[in-house]
Parts: C-alpha cells; sequence; structure tokens
C-alpha cells in the first residue's frame, strides 16, 4: 500500500494505493484534505496509468534517439554556449504547478543562483499570480489566511468566480454537506448559472469583470451600517482612510457596473453583514482578469475592515487550480520572487546567495510567462527550458507562442508525454516521470505539504524532473551545489532554507518537517504550515510594519463589445484535466462531455439561428475556432463559455488559448482569460459523421481532408470521431483498408468497414448531428461479435439514447434519470438506489439535484 495524493486540483486529496492482486486506488480517510473522499478525475487515476503508448520514454534530439549522457551534455552545452555569447539572461525556465516542490527547487536554484538570472517563470502565472500579488500588496507575504476546516466553522460562504462543484468537487462535497444539515447560508457570485449555483441561497450574476465595484459596494455598505472593526483597523492596519474613499466612489455605481439588481445586491451586503463568521472563497473567475489582483484586494479589504480574518471560519480563502502550484510559491519559482517567500531586496539576495554558496546570484526579477515567451518571440532569450507544461496551447494568444518556439534556437522539453502541441518545437525532448513513478511534495490551497509517493517503475528511460536538472548543473559546472544522493536531500535543502536567518520574519518556516535521512523523508504525514498558529491570529502580519494594508482599489472600465459581439468566457469541465495530456485517454472521463463544445444562452442562438448541435465558428481578429453549439439556459446572455482543454490533438479547431489575448493584470502579469470579445455564426455543414473505430485516427489525415471540424475521444476499446463534412471530404479513406458496406437505415446513411470477417469500424452519417446515435451505441455494436455482418447491417440500430451522460462512474445518462424522476425518484438517494449514479465520487451529485428541481427542463444534447 501506498500513500500519496491526487496530481489533479489544489484541493490536494490523499490517495492510497494498492497493488495486490492489481492496481487500485480509494481516497485515504487519514489525509486531512479530504478524509477518504474523491471526485471522478482522483477515482480514474489508474485508468491514466494505462495507457503507456503516449508515454516519452527515451531522450532525444530531433527525433533521433540518444542517450542520457548524450543528452544532458546537449542541453548544458546549448544552454552555456547561450549564455556565453548572449548574457544570462538570454535563457529561460518555464514550469508547472504539476512539478513537485523539490522540481521547483533545483529550477529556481539553478537558475537564480548559478545561471544569474530570474527567468524562471510558471503555468502557475494563468492561475493564481493575482491572488499572489494581492497577499503580498496586503499582507507583506504570500500566506493564505483560511485553512479547510474553516469550511465547517462559518456561517456564510461566497463563492466568488469559482465553479467548485466542478474545478473543485471535494471541497464541494464538503460545503454542499454542511448546507444540506441546514446550518450554512451559500451566496455564489459569477456571471453564469453553474453546477455550484445549484446549492447558492442567492445567486448574483453579475458582469464579467465587475467584481472590484461589487466588493467595493460592500465595503462601503459594512461601514455605513456599523460593521467595520475599529480596534482591529487601529492596532492591525493601515490604509483604511483611503481605501475606504476609493470604495464609495464605486459604491455609487454598483448597480450599473455589475448589471444586478438594488435588491439582489442589498441581499448579499445584509447576508454579509450578518454573519461575521464568513468566507469568501475565489478561484480563477477573480484571478484571471486584468483586474485579478485588485479584485482579491478588494475582497481582502472587506475581511481586514470587519476584523474577519485569522480567526476560526472567517477570512478570504483563495483556492489554486494546479496540485503544486502553492508549492512553487513557497519554494519561489515564480520570475519576480527569489526564494522561500524572499523578494529581491539587497539582504534577501545576501542571505540566499550565502545559503546556496552561490556567487552568480539574479540581482532582480525576470520575465513573467507571457512576457518570457515574448522575448523569445523577439528573440531576447534563445534558450528555453520547458518542464511539463504545455505552453503552445495554454498561454494566450497561442499562435504567437507557437511561432516564437518555432524561431527559438534552442528549444528543451521535458515531459511525461510524447506527443504534445509543445513538444513538437522540441529540438531536445527529456523523458520526465509521471503520478505514481516519481516521488516528492506538493501542498495544497490551504498550506499543507504532502507526499507524492511513486509505486511504479520508471518505464523506459525516465527520469525525476530534479535529478535531470542536477545533472544539467553538473555538466555546466556547478559542481557540489548540486550533488544531491536523493530527493529528500533537496527537500531537507529547501525546508532549511526556509528557516535560514528567518527570525520570524516569513510565516513560510518549514523547520518542522526537518529530515536527516530518507526513511525520515518517507515517514512524512501531511503537515500545515505555520505549525505554531493559525496566520495573522494575533493581528500581526509579515509587512515590515506588522501592519495589514488595505489596499485603495477601484472598478476599471470593462471594454465594451460591439454590437453583435459576445464574451468569450472560458474554464474548465468536471471531468477533464488541463490540455488532457492525462485524461485524454481515460474513457470514461468522456462520458460527460464527449466533444469540443461551445455554450451559448438559447437568446444568442436564436439571434444568430443556431440550434442546438449546430457547428459554430467563434472568431475575433486572432483567429477562428469551431465547436458544437450547446444551447442552454445556464450560459448567461451576452456571453459563450468554451472548455481550456481541447488541443490539436483532440480537436481540429478548439484551442481556446487561441482566440484570448495577451492583455496582463499590471499587478501579477495574470492573462485575462474569461473576457475576450468574439464573433459567432452558425456554419452550414454537408453532413455529420458519428464513428468508431478499432483505431484511433491520425491527426495530420483529418487535418488533409479540409472537415469543417472533427473531434476524437476514446469510447470502450475503441475510438470515437464525430466529423462535420463538406462535400468533398471523404472520411473512409482514413481508416483502414477495408470492404465498405454502405446501407440506409431509415433516412440516414450508414456505413461499415469489415476486413477479414471482422468489423473494423462503424458510422453513421446524418444531415444533422442532433440525428446521430450515441457513440456509445455504436461502440457496443462494433463491441458485439458480429458473425453475420448482413444481420447488422440489416437489424440498424436500434432504439438509441442521445441524451448526455450525467453519470460517468455508472455510465447513467440524462434520459434515464428524468424516466427515473418522472416514476417517482424524488432524492439524490432514489437515484443511487435505482440507478446508481452519484453513488461511488459524487461528483454528478449537483446535477443531479438540478434534475430533482426541474426535471422537465433537460437540454439538448449530443451523445
Ligand atoms: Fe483530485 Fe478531485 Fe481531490 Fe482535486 S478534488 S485533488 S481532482 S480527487
Amino acid at each position: 500500500m501506498t500513500c500519496s495524493t491526487c496530481p489533479y486540483c489544489g484541493v490536494g486529496c490523499g490517495v492510497v494505493v494498492s497493488e495486490d492482486p492489481t492496481l487500485s486506488l480509494v481516497g485515504d480517510t487519514n489525509h486531512p484534505a479530504n478524509q477518504g473522499k474523491l471526485c471522478i478525475k482522483g477515482t480514474h487515476l489508474i485508468d491514466t496509468l494505462e495507457v503507456q503508448d503516449h508515454r516519452l520514454l527515451y531522450p532525444s534530439i530531433r527525433g533521433e534517439r540518444i542517450s542520457w549522457g548524450a543528452a544532458i551534455e546537449a542541453v548544458a552545452g546549448g544552454f552555456q554556449r547561450t549564455i556565453d555569447h548572449f548574457g544570462s539572461d538570454s535563457v529561460a525556465f518555464y514550469l508547472s504547478g504539476q512539478l513537485l516542490t523539490e522540481d521547483y527547487y533545483v529550477a529556481n536554484k539553478l537558475m537564480k543562483g548559478f545561471i544569474g538570472s530570474a527567468n524562471v517563470d510558471t503555468n502557475s502565472r494563468l492561475c493564481m499570480s493575482s491572488a499572489v500579488a494581492a497577499h503580498k500588496r496586503a499582507f507583506g507575504e504570500d500566506v493564505v489566511p483560511c485553512d479547510y476546516s474553516d469550511l465547517d466553522q462559518c456561517d456564510l460562504i461566497v463563492l466568488v468566480g469559482s465553479n467548485t462543484a466542478w474545478a473543485h468537487p471535494v471541497l464541494y462535497q464538503r460545503i454542499a454537506q454542511r448546507k444540506a444539515d441546514g446550518d450554512l447560508t451559500v451566496v455564489v457570485i459569477d456571471p453564469r448559472e453553474t453546477e455550484t449555483t445549484a446549492i447558492a441561497d442567492l445567486h448574483l450574476p453579475l458582469m464579467s469583470g465587475s467584481d472590484v465595484s461589487l466588493f467595493n459596494g460592500l465595503l462601503s455598505f459594512l461601514s455605513q451600517n456599523g460593521a467595520i472593526d475599529r480596534d482591529f483597523i487601529a492596532n492591525a492596519t493601515t490604509g483604511f482612510d483611503d481605501a475606504i474613499q476609493a470604495a464609495e466612489e464605486d459604491a455609487k455605481r454598483v448597480s450599473l457596473e455589475t448589471g444586478l439588481s438594488a435588491q439582489e445586491i442589498e441581499s448579499f451586503y445584509r447576508l454579509f453583514l450578518k454573519h461575521p463568521n464568513v468566507i469568501t472563497f475565489y478561484s480563477q473567475g477573480v484571478n484571471q482578469s486584468t483586474q485579478g489582483t485588485d479584485k482579491a484586494n478588494a475582497i481582502i479589504n472587506c475581511h481586514l475592515a470587519t476584523g474577519r480574518i485569522g480567526k476560526p471560519g472567517a477570512g478570504p480563502f483563495s483556492i489554486t487550480g494546479q496540485p503544486n502550484a502553492m508549492g512553487g510559491r513557497e519554494v519561489g519559482g515564480m520570475a519576480n520572487q527569489l526564494a522561500a517567500h524572499m523578494d529581491f531586496d539587497e539582504a534577501s539576495i545576501d542571505r540566499v546567495g550565502r545559503f546556496w554558496n552561490a556567487a552568480n546570484m539574479a540581482q532582480g526579477p525576470g520575465l513573467k510567462a507571457v512576457d518570457m515567451f515574448d522575448a523569445v518571440a523577439d528573440g531576447q532569450i534563445k534558450a528555453i527550458w520547458i518542464m511539463g507544461t504545455n505552453p503552445a496551447i495554454s498561454l494566450p494568444n497561442a499562435k504567437k507562442v507557437r511561432a516564437a518556439l518555432e524561431r527559438c534556437p534552442f528549444v528543451v522539453v521535458s515531459d511525461c508525454v510524447e506527443k504534445t502541441d509543445t513538444a513538437k518545437f522540441a529540438d531536445v525532448l527529456l523523458p520526465a516521470l509521471g503520478w505514481g513513478e516519481k516521488d516528492g511534495t506538493v501542498t495544497n490551497s490551504e498550506r499543507c505539504v504532502s507526499r507524492q509517493r511513486g509505486f511504479l517503475d520508471a518505464p523506459g528511460l525516465a527520469r525525476a524532473d530534479w535529478r535531470i536538472m542536477s545533472d544539467v548543473a553538473l555538466q555546466m559546472g556547478y559542481g557540489e551545489a548540486f550533488q544531491y544522493s536523493g530527493v529528500h536531500e533537496v527537500f531537507a535543502e529547501h525546508v532549511a532554507l526556509t528557516d535560514f536567518e528567518n527570525d520570524g520574519r516569513r510565516l513560510l518556516n518549514l523547520r518542522h518537517m526537518n529530515v536527516q535521512s530518507r526513511d525520515d523523508y518517507d515517514a512524512l504525514t501531511p503537515t500545515q504550515w505555520p505549525v505554531e498558529a493559525r496566520p495573522f491570529s494575533a493581528g500581526r502580519f509579515s509587512t515590515p510594519t506588522g501592519r495589514a494594508n488595505i489596499v485603495p482599489v477601484q472598478q476599471n472600465v470593462v471594454p465594451a463589445l460591439k454590437a453583435d459581439e459576445l464574451v468569450f468566457n472560458t474554464g474548465r469541465l468536471r471531468d477533464q484535466w488541463h490540455t488532457m495530456t492525462r485524461t485524454g485517454y481515460a474513457r470514461k472521463l468522456f462520458n460527460q462531455t464527449r466533444w469540443a463544445q461551445l455554450d451559448i444562452h438559447p437568446k444568442d442562438a436564436q439571434a444568430r439561428q443556431i440550434e442546438a448541435c449546430d457547428l459554430v465558428e467563434v472568431s475575433n481578429a486572432l483567429g477562428a475556432l469551431r465547436y458544437v453549439a450547446n444551447v442552454t439556459e445556464s450560459q448567461n446572455e451576452g456571453a459563450v463559455f468554451a472548455p481550456i482543454h481541447w488541443t490539436h490533438e483532440f480537436s481540429n479547431q478548439a484551442c481556446v488559448s487561441d482566440l484570448v489575448e495577451a492583455r496582463l493584470d499590471p499587478n501579477s502579469g495574470q492573462p485575462e482569460s474569461k473576457l475576450s470579445a468574439v464573433s459567432v455564426k452558425r456554419r452550414e455543414v454537408q453532413s455529420w459523421v458519428a464513428l468508431v473505430s478499432r483505431h484511433r485516427l491520425d491527426t495530420n489525415d483529418l487535418d488533409a481532408q479540409g472537415f469543417d471540424y472533427w473531434s476524437i475521444s476514446p469510447v470502450g476499446e475503441h475510438w470515437a470521431s464525430l466529423i462535420a463534412r463538406t462535400s468533398s471530404s471523404d472520411f473512409s479513406s482514413l481508416l483502414p483498408l477495408t470492404d465498405i458496406v454502405s446501407y440506409q437505415f431509415g433516412h440516414s446513411k450508414r456505413m461499415l468497414g469489415r476486413t477479414m470477417g471482422r468489423v473494423e469500424w462503424l458510422a453513421c452519417v446524418e444531415s444533422e448531428a442532433s440525428e446521430l446515435p450515441t457513440i456509445e451505441h455504436l461502440s457496443a455494436q462494433l463491441d458485439a461479435d458480429v458473425a453475420d455482418w448482413r444481420r447488422l447491417a440489416s437489424s440498424g440500430l436500434g432504439e438509441v439514447d442521445t441524451s448526455p451522460m450525467i453519470c460517468s462512474c455508472f455510465e447513467v445518462s440524462e434520459d434515464q434519470i428524468v424516466a427515473a424522476v418522472d416514476r417517482g425518484c424524488c432524492s439524490i438517494e432514489a437515484l443511487g438506489v435505482e440507478l446508481k449514479c452519484g453513488t461511488n465520487c459524487g461528483s454528478c451529485v449537483p446535477q443531479l439535484s438540478q434534475y430533482l428541481v426541474h426535471a422537465k427542463d433537460i437540454k439538448v444534447g449530443l451523445g
């Protein structure tokens, strides 16, 4: 048995893996983050390990397999030559919240202490850097003031810009349980009606980007209604007068700016006034904005001004997206931090330099993510090492990033996956260990440091990231500073740096996790910092004065849309993760949403003659994307929503970052990902093809056929494809040579291909996508032992259920749920007894609740 942590979101759930008789996994009942619970992604982690054919197994240079020795020499030589010719700032590392803390530590030390540049940044820049900047402005240190136990102790929870039900499901379940127990009030602030709003006492569908106005109005309201904690302000804060002055200006226009009614606004403000034990829980809807830092400070201001911080059940609570964004922050693996919560002041540079025994310390901040790739584009950076992330897809204006990587003289990519959109640009490709293979630590959203433990052998020649970087550092001549005998020594050094000349000035101090040996390291149990007391409980902060800053902020003007434009909003789905490099191979994780699709409100759809399951094109000056339309009342009017997950490995034109401009928050450098302007129009399609085949179609072949749209996903033991055809395109040429049998079934054309008596693929052709049978149905036909293909052709495909799959674990569809409700199932428990839905990971429970409330109000879906 191995205790480890889930590698997906910032909740940081503990898992227990058993290897006997076969690999299996359950939630760790002893882990404080989840107490045994897991969501659908965590539940199906083992499924993602089964797929070995997409793993990167060997080092290579431009496609030629090489030894590790040659690879290390090539990377060290490439970087050293670039530094020698163009200086330290001509090179960069781009890291990932998927890396372990030890990986982050070595990368940060190598770049900032020995190469002498601070050009080391991370994809966490896209996720929570606005929260970091706000914490530093308010508290003087990047410290999250709350922990998960506060969710059990608050009376009111305000969820801002967070579809918690999908993005942080285990925390959502904890909140929903308290709500069900009847002792919690929930406010959801989100432009969209999401699965999270199912438990909201009040949902405020504010206009995108108007959060500062709403919270400044709240601060003013609290001030006018006697809720300001004057003692706390006098003893523990600074800046209240300026902040309240700025807030009162905004307070005059809250309804105008947010689009909310005066009654909605007052209802929220009165709830906040009434409940001193309030947690304001915020996520990417706040952070991913040109004003993300101000939004977070507007929230924090309300807590500081009322003294609702540093106490059980009260405080502003930023929840991170990635499993180890927090570990990266602790190490300092961002371009504007030095290390271990120290900045680039003279004393800190000297202190860290002495600790590392490094003579070539970076003297100031480096380039943040978007600026870093701009510098690659303009030739300032000539060598970049990208680790465990996919910037060719995930950074804004991704086409520009791809062009930059194409031109960059030296690109190194370390990953555990062979074919990513970024790996295509690698001069040197290095195989890294993945989850289940690597060892290290991660920190979750409540500052709890846990071990990730390996239980599988390294596949091929894959190595740990910290080891690869240490070997490169040794090759570059940095000697003893990188001679670690094991990962425990990296962790021990990180712990020692957090404690080095700390004197209590930095709350980040991990001295209680000091390890002397590998055995100590292996025995580490989840530990939250600071150990002594809850952050800020004594009313002392990490600023030089010890006082928190109440930062004056004001609502920026949100750019107006042109006539006929819509807001392009982006985010996560419940069952997928990032750019699908892991979840894209777990078939059950496509049960909820199989194809790249766009949510659009019925009125916006009607105005554009768009119907459910039509092909739609979304465009702006940066490019055009194509999706299947999902017409739904839950999407707010005036905006559309697309998931962030689809890459060119899974659909032809569905990479959201191709339409997202690189507009940045000036304080954090975090890009705006929720508020791009786009046009949306219907595209005529000659016919739609739903296809299941025993082999995955080649994406290059699909492109060569010029299909208007294609999307691929795994189903059962097969692969599914949805294709929108023009008159000249032909899908059968993409498949292995087979005898093709065409037959008519009702009004639709159906085809199958067979070789040696075995049906290799099945396809249905319809003029409307909504007429297609479900992929699961086709897949079952392909699975059947069809001794006589003629019988298959003549029997057709029978009754089909085209409704969406709601419960991925037990594959229960919307139609089945609605039918059960119609038969009298009137509770989650009753549905579970009848259909089993919601009885495993519980991720579908928010949707089940919605069916119970709106049993008749079902969406039109595409199977
Ligand atoms: Fe993993 Fe789900 Fe837990 Fe997040 S909530 S850590 S994805 S199991």
